[in-house]
């Protein structure tokens, strides 16, 4: 199942555009996006066997906003793949995930401007994973079930204000209007052949920046779930930015920041793109 946030209103997407869940369904679904995740077994069941398709419309893609819009909580992880972490000059791996949060304001849709603020402006392109089940001391194994589906997420990152002080300001650095873009749609992790094993990048003004596969992540989805619900409770609809992989800005020689008047694409392949310009 795919689904997309269509100007404010939950849409499931179909092959000749979309249906609005609300109308479809006579309003036993909301039409708020964030709602889903509440009733997200209900959701899927009735997509799959409501015929709601007939009822698809022509969508502009150009409308969608964040798949998962307001968050009660939005975790990201650090220095979650090998060579993003050698080029941070980490020389050993993390033994636990690095966690941090980024606030829910900075959240938009796929296709965005970001003005961008005083500082050194880098990119990282995640994976993001949407919680479909309250969690709490879930296993490895049994994570996957509490995962509603899967996103492109980029965790735009002013590195002068992350690293200035005497301890780091991750959250500050990472929340500026603008600085999570997410979308296009959210994925279900059946629709992927092997949701622990997908392709991700982005690009800048067409040329490639970031190139990986979420496989080398040194803690995969199932992981994090089971170490974030054994210390906190994880709840329909939360976010988690899942680590990016190398090639960000400020682990280049010299070192590259976003500009005014530059365009980032990022993806994740079986997902689709956001698409960033900066001013
Ligand atoms: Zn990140």
């Amino acid at each position: 199942m795919r689904i997309a946030n269509v100007e404010g209103r939950l849409t499931l997407l179909t092959a000749g555009g979309g249906v609005d869940v609300a109308t479809a369904s006579n309003g036993r679904f909301s039409a708020d996006p964030q709602a889903a995740y509440e009733a997200w077994d209900e959701l899927r069941h009735w997509a799959a066997t409501s015929g709601a398709q007939e009822s698809t419309v022509d969508i502009d893609a150009a409308a969608f906003g964040p798949p998962a819009p307001w968050p009660r909580q939005v975790f990201a992880v650090g220095l979650n793949y090998r060579e993003h972490a050698a080029e941070g000059g980490y020389t050993t791996l993390p033994d636990e995930p690095v966690v941090f949060t980024k606030y829910a304001s900075s959240l938009t849709g796929p296709v965005t401007e970001v003005v961008l603020p005083e500082g050194s402006v880098d990119w990282e392109v995640e994976l993001v994973a949407v919680v479909g089940r309250t969690a709490r001391h879930v296993d490895a194994g049994r994570a996957w079930d509490h995962i509603a589906g899967l996103t492109v997420g980029q965790d735009l990152s002013e590195r002068q204000r992350q690293k200035c002080g005497p301890a780091p300001q991750f959250g500050l650095a990472k929340s500026h209007p603008g600085f999570s873009p997410t979308g296009p749609v959210l994925v279900t992790p059946d629709e992927l052949a092997d949701p622990d094993d997908v392709a991700i990048g982005c690009a800048l003004g067409g040329e490639e920046m970031q190139k990986a596969r979420t496989s080398d992540m040194i803690f995969p989805i199932p992981h994090l779930v089971a170490h974030l619900s054994s210390l906190l409770t994880l709840l329909p609809g939360d976010l988690i930015f899942t680590g990016t992989p190398a090639g960000v800005g400020v682990g280049r020689t010299p070192q590259r920041f976003l500009a005014p008047g530059e365009e980032l694409v990022s993806w994740v392949d079986g997902i689709g793109e956001l698409r960033q310009r900066f001013t």
